[in-house]
C-alpha cells in the first residue's frame, strides 16, 4: 500500500514534522487554503471516519488535544480556528488516511 501519509509519518517524505507523538504527527498542507493550514495525522493508517474502531478513539481524543496545543504555539487560540473532518469522496476527502485539518490566520 503506498500511502503518502504513512510515508510522511516514517519520516521517507521530505515534509517538516511540527509535532509527533507516539500516536500523531503534525505537519502543514502543502496547498494551504488559509494562512495556517496543518493536517493532524495519526500514526495508524485509519481509511476514514468510517473504519474507526472502538479501540481507535483515544487517538481522536489526542487528535483534538494536539489541534488545540498547535493553536496556541501558533498563537491563534484567542482569535480562533476551524477544525474539520472530510469523509470519503462525497466529502471531500482525497487522501484515505485520517486526518484533521486545522485552518486559522484570517484577518478580522
Ligand atoms: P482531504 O481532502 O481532507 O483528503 O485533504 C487532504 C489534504 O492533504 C489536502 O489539503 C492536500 O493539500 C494535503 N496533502 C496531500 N499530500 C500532501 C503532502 N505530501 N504534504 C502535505 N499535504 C498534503
Ligand atoms: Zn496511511
Amino acid at each position: 500500500m503506498d500511502c503518502i501519509f504513512c510515508r510522511i509519518v516514517r519520516g521517507e517524505a521530505d515534509t517538516e514534522i511540527l509535532l509527533r507523538t507516539e500516536h500523531l504527527v503534525v505537519f502543514r498542507d502543502h496547498r494551504p487554503q488559509a494562512p495556517i493550514h496543518l493536517l493532524i495525522v495519526p500514526v495508524k493508517h485509519i481509511r476514514s471516519i468510517n473504519d474507526i474502531e472502538p479501540a481507535d478513539t483515544p487517538i481522536l481524543g489526542e487528535m483534538f488535544q494536539a489541534a488545540r496545543d498547535m493553536a496556541a504555539r501558533l498563537g491563534v487560540a484567542q482569535d480562533g480556528y476551524r477544525l474539520f473532518v472530510n469523509v470519503e469522496r462525497g466529502g471531500g476527502q482525497v487522501v484515505f488516511h485520517l486526518h484533521m485539518h486545522l485552518m486559522a490566520g484570517w484577518k478580522r
